[in-house]
C-alpha cells in the first residue's frame, strides 16, 4: 500500500496492488483489470465490516478472529502505523457472531488479533478486551481463548485478573519487550521501563503460576551498549520467557529510527543475537524438561510434518509431537509428556 506505484513500476509483471481493506473487492478489482485499474489503496478511519464469505482456513478446530487493526504507538522501529494507519476497532457483536458461527462448525480455539489488542474499545457500548474475553468465554463449544499482541504500556492489572479469572482463556501471552534496558526504551517510544514491565509480570506470574510468556526482542537499535545488551539478558534470564521472536535492528523507511545513526555494528549485532538465541535455548530446554512426566491437553492439529506422529499445541502455546494408535486430529487430547527438544515436546496419547 505504502509503495503502491514504486511496485508497479519496479515489478511490470504485478496484475494489481491492492490494500489490506480492498480485498473484498477482488472479483470487482479482476474485472476492472481489463480496464487497466491496477491500483485500489485507501485508509479507512473507521471499521468496514466485510462481507460474510465461505472462508478458506487452514484448521478447522483453530481460528483466528480479527478484532481490531492499526495501531496508535509510534514506536520508532516500527512502520505498522503508516502502512496500517490508526486503531480502529470490530464491534462486539460482529465478533460474537463469527465466533458463534465458527463454534456450530464445530471450531474450538480461537485467537484474537490485532496490533495492539489491549486497547481495543467496543465502537458501540465501549466494553474492552476484559469483557470481550468474558463474553466469548460463554460461547458453547470453545474451548481456549487466546489473543495476541498485547503492548505492555496498555496490558493492566485488570487484563491480569481477567486471564486468571476466565477459566477458557489459556495461561499463556505475548508481550513484546523489546529491550531490556530502559533508556533503549525511551529511545523506542515504548512507554514503559524495565521495572515496570517486570512488574506486570510478577503480578502475572502470582495469579497465574504456570503462565507461559512470550516476547519479542530486538538487538542493536542504535545507540544499544553492551551494558544495555547485559540487561537484555538478565530479564530474559529472570522471566523465563518459553520462547521468543528476536532480531537484528534494521532502519524501516519512514521510522523515526530510520533517522538515527545506525551505529552498531553488524557483527556486534549478529554477536548479541547469537548470545541472545543460546541463552533463550537453554531455558526452553529447562522448561521443556519440566514437563516430562506430565500429562496436558493438547489440541491437535493433524500430523507432524515428518507425517508418523501427531501434532498440536497445549495451553501454553508450545508445539507437541505424540504418537497415537488411533487417528486424532483436530480433537482436544490428552498426551503424556515423555521428552523434549529445546523448541518441542514430545509424547503419547493417553486412551
Ligand atoms: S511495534 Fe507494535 S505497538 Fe509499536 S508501533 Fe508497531 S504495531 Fe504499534
Amino acid at each position: 500500500q505504502l509503495y503502491r506505484e514504486e511496485l508497479l513500476k519496479r515489478f511490470p509483471y504485478l496484475d494489481l496492488v491492492i490494500g489490506p481493506h480492498q480485498y473484498s473487492a477482488l472479483p470487482l478489482l479482476l474485472r476492472n483489470l481489463q480496464a487497466g485499474d491496477r491500483v485500489l489503496t485507501a485508509w479507512e478511519k473507521n471499521w468496514i465490516e466485510l462481507p460474510i464469505v465461505p472462508e478458506a482456513r487452514e484448521s478447522s478446530v483453530s481460528a483466528y478472529v480479527t478484532i481490531m487493526e492499526g495501531c496508535n504507538n509510534f514506536c520508532t522501529f516500527c512502520v505498522v502505523p503508516f502502512v496500517r494507519g490508526r486503531e480502529k476497532y470490530r464491534p462486539l457483536r460482529s465478533i460474537m457472531d463469527e465466533i458463534k458461527r465458527l463454534a456450530d462448525r464445530g471450531y474450538l480455539e480461537v485467537l484474537l488479533l490485532g496490533q495492539n489488542v489491549n486497547s481495543y474499545r467496543d465502537p458501540e457500548s465501549g466494553a474492552g478486551l476484559p469483557e470481550l474475553l468474558a463474553e466469548v468465554a460463554e460461547i458453547p463449544g470453545i474451548e481456549w481463548i487466546r489473543f495476541l499482541t498485547s503492548h505492555p504500556k496498555n496490558f493492566t492489572a485488570e487484563m491480569s485478573r481477567a486471564m486468571a479469572s476466565i477459566r477458557k482463556v489459556c495461561p499463556q501471552l505475548h508481550l513484546p519487550l523489546q529491550s531490556g534496558s530502559t533508556r533503549i526504551l525511551e529511545k523506542m517510544n515504548r512507554h514503559y521501563t524495565r521495572v515496570e514491565y517486570l512488574e506486570k509480570i510478577e503480578l502475572l506470574k502470582s495469579l497465574l503460576p504456570d503462565i507461559s510468556l512470550s516476547t519479542d526482542l530486538i538487538v542493536g537499535f542504535p545507540t544499544e551498549t553492551e551494558s544495555d545488551f547485559e540487561q537484555t539478558l538478565d530479564l530474559v534470564e529472570r522471566i523465563k520467557f518459553s520462547n521468543i521472536f528476536s532480531f537484528r535492528f534494521s532502519p524501516r523507511p519512514l521510522t523515526a529510527a530510520s533517522k538515527l545513526k545506525d551505529d552498531v555494528p553488524e557483527e556486534t549485532k549478529i554477536d548479541r543475537l547469537i548470545r541472545l538465541q543460546t541463552k533463550q535455548r537453554e531455558i526452553q530446554l529447562m522448561l521443556n524438561n519440566q514437563m516430562v512426566g506430565k500429562t496436558i491437553k493438547v489440541l491437535c492439529l493433524g500430523r507432524s510434518k515428518k507425517g508418523n506422529l501427531y501434532s498440536g499445541r497445549n495451553e501454553g502455546y508450545q508445539v507437541v509431537n505424540f504418537s497415537s494408535p488411533v487417528e486424532v486430529s483436530n480433537r482436544m487430547v490428552e498426551v503424556k509428556i515423555t521428552g523434549c527438544g529445546p523448541y518441542s515436546l514430545h509424547g503419547q496419547l493417553v486412551p
